[in-house]
């Protein structure tokens, strides 16, 4: 991007000036529409999350076994719904101002297998892939018990083929961990901000990781070529996946049952608030898509994003989708948060979810260190630093006075509202790691 066309965004888009500056900000998109008006862009339906919840439940009988953690569910992959309400009263405390409605939690950073939301997304994509290999080699058929792919005969099919995928850690985990366990042979491609410990354990796993000293987009486009050589290796894009997003999407209509089971309401008079940390999109627009078909227009989702890295916000705001890069802005893309170190946003997700997200936020890395102290302290819950970033989304909706006056949202309905927020990773981080994450949170 010239000099001349930067002048230009930043005279239409004075925001980006506070982004440069790696400000905090916060913006809600005032195009949002409803969920009927939205709906035709995403290009997908309440059939395509059937088909991959049921496409989960087929697979359930072999994940009970070939994942010990997962038998309590019965192999479904599925994380805690909690109230947070001592953490609502430190937020409170640390923003001295008032948080109305109810706080809670979605721990998906101790979803078994890999501990992150990677396991909803990364380990779907995997599954639908060896479905299809298995169906077409006539192997397996939909009514089968899946539990005969424990068999060797099908591990001796499935290393015929290979799976590779870029990634700056987690969906390397969750991609890796489960294609080398149907037997896939599995390439992850890692960028320089991965950390060593899930490298080491994703080659204990005996996938094999390649590095590269540059970030994100240079780790995936090495691993997408790679592939392109090679006729029977699935390259799975996380900036483009269709699949991957539909495995995360499954997440709204379990949300619902488990919001039943707890006599949570969500209607107008009961909004309910969601908080998703963003890197490429995929993970946040799946969970989006499919709080959206569960709740429709009474969810209200928002990204939140380091101020190192605000990708989504940028391609949203500016309707320029992958089109542009943090880089093109000067921002350097560097941050502690894994799996949001992404400088362009999948352009698939942007121009499907923009008419559905209420909106974005960036937060610098000091504060959520910060907050992952504060939790551990609050609530002894640890997390990664990225699953902190959706913690001050309920203070930035709350006293929005623009944007609770556009929903027509008063202070009554406040309090019978429920701020979720998704905490996306952190379960399997090793404990030195997090004595070291713990340390930064009081700096
Ligand atoms: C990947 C990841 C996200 C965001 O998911 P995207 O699909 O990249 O937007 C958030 N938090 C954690 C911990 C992640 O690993």
């Amino acid at each position: 991007m010239t000099e001349l066309n930067l002048n230009n965004l930043t005279s239409d888009f004075p925001l980006l000036n506070k982004l440069m500056a790696l400000e905090e900000v916060v913006w809600f998109n005032p195009n949002v529409t409803t969920l009927d008006q939205g709906l035709p862009y995403v290009g997908l339906d309440e059939k395509d999350i059937h088909d991959a919840s049921l496409r989960l439940q087929r697979f359930a009988p072999y994940l009970a076994i070939a994942f010990p953690e997962t038998q309590l569910s019965n192999g479904i992959i599925e994380s805690n719904l909690v109230d947070i309400p001592t953490m609502k009263t430190a937020l409170e405390a640390y923003y001295q101002l008032p948080i109305k409605g109810r706080l809670m939690m979605k721990k998906d950073s101790h979803l078994p297998i890999s501990g992150s939301i990677k396991a909803r997304g990364g380990i779907y994509e995997v599954l639908t892939h060896a479905e299809k290999l298995a169906f077409e080699a006539g192997l397996l058929s939909e009514s089968d018990d899946y539990s005969k792919l424990l068999e060797p005969e099908f591990r001796e099919f499935f290393k015929q083929y290979s799976i590779a995928v870029g990634s700056t850690g987690n969906l390397g985990m969750s991609i890796g961990i489960m294609s080398a366990k149907l037997g896939f042979t599995v390439s992850v491609h890692m960028s320089a901000d991965a950390r060593a410990w899930k490298k080491n354990k994703l080659r204990e796993h005996g996938v094999n990781v390649v590095e590269y000293e540059q970030d994100y987009g240079v780790a995936v486009e090495q691993g997408r070529k790679e592939a392109e050589l090679d006729p029977r290796c699935f390259f799975i894009d996380d900036e483009n996946s269709k699949t991957l997003f539909l495995g995360y999407s499954v997440a709204g209509e379990r949300l619902k049952q488990q919001f039943a089971q707890q006599q949570i309401v969500v209607d107008e008079a009961h909004p309910l608030f969601v908080y998703l940390p963003c890197g490429v999109g995929g993970g946040p627009g799946g969970v989006a898509f499919g709080l959206k078909m569960a709740f429709g227009d009474h969810v209200h989702c928002l990204f939140a994003e380091p101020t190192h890295s605000p990708c989504m916000l940028l391609g949203v705001h500016t309707g320029l989708h992958d089109e542009i890069a943090v880089q093109d802005l000067g921002i350097d893309n560097l941050t502690a948060a894994d799996g949001l170190a992404v400088g362009r946003a999948s352009g698939f997700v942007g121009r499907a979810m923009e008419r559905l997200v209420d909106g974005y936020y960036t937060l610098t890395d000091e504060r959520m260190y910060q907050l992952l102290g504060q939790l551990n302290q609050a609530e002894a819950i640890k997390l990664e630093p990225s699953a902190l970033a959706g913690m001050p989304g309920p203070i930035h909706v709350e006293h929005n006075n623009e944007y609770m006056t556009r929903l027509g949202i008063d202070d009554s309905t406040l309090f019978n509202s429920t701020h979720l927020v998704w905490a996306t990773g952190g379960g399997m981080v090793p404990e030195q790691e997090m004595a070291m994450y713990l340390a930064k949170s009081s700096i």
